[in-house]
């Protein structure tokens, strides 16, 4: 079975499983996730798992990243802020969701996983995805306010600068927590409404409001 089969395999059962929205289910059936892991695991590239993608880090897997964009409901046009890009599939699925209209800033704070990311990112054609290294636990002021904030690491709480930087009527999704990690939907209206969607297992969020600073 080649790539494409694959890939269109998975997003089906992922379609059925998850009871996907049409456009997510799309951007899942059309980012080639085998371009963004190393080549010695392109071969799982479309099992439902997360696979190593250097520096000790990770490829989410798809169904996390499924729902993490179903939860945020994503629309055309949006300003998307997220933390840890990997390798860059995430942004990738996310900036096929909210289309050319829409821009996507990406944080990572590993510079050589930054620019593996940029380097997947443009041979793809996803130029409005921005990546930029540095400690995403303060957010990205310059850009801000953001229509949605997705945290790919999981933090010992929501960072207060994600908080400010999300637009008033946006959505953030966060896991929270060390040995045992939630998923958090948060939303800022009248304040801020924290909910928790269930159990999950993210790499850890380092920097100013992660779990340690870079250096340590
Ligand atoms: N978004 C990725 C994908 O497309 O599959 C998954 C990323 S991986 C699960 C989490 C990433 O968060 C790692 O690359 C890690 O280096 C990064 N990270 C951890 N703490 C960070 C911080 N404070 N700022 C930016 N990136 C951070």
């Amino acid at each position: 079975m080649d790539y494409e089969q694959k890939r269109l395999k998975l997003a089906e059962r992922l379609r059925e499983e998850l009871n996907l929205s049409e456009r997510v289910y799309s951007a899942i059936k059309k980012v080639p996730r085998h371009l963004f892991v190393p080549e010695k695991y392109r071969s799982d590239a479309y099992v439902d798992t997360p696979l190593p993608i250097g520096y000790g880090q990770t490829i989410s897997a798809p169904h996390m990243v499924a729902i993490m964009c179903e939860l945020l409901e994503l629309r055309e046009g949006e300003k998307v802020l997220e933390i840890g890009t990997g390798c860059g599939y995430h942004a990738a699925v996310t900036a096929e969701i909210i289309g050319k209209s829409g821009i996507v800033v990406s944080i990572e704070r590993i510079p050589e996983l930054a620019e593996m990311a940029k380097q997947n990112l443009s041979a793809l054609g996803y130029d409005n995805v921005f990546v930029i290294v540095g400690d995403g636990s303060l957010g990205y002021a310059e850009k801000a306010p953001y229509d949605k904030i997705y945290v790919t690491a999981s933090a010992p709480d929501v960072p207060e600068p994600l908080i400010e930087q999300l637009r008033t009527g946006g959505k953030m999704i966060i896991p929270i927590g060390e040995t045992y990690q939630y998923l958090y939907v948060i939303e800022k209206k009248n304040g801020i409404r924290k909910k928790s969607w269930g159990a999950v297992r993210f790499v850890l969020l380092y920097g100013k409001h992660g779990f340690r600073n870079f250096e340590e």
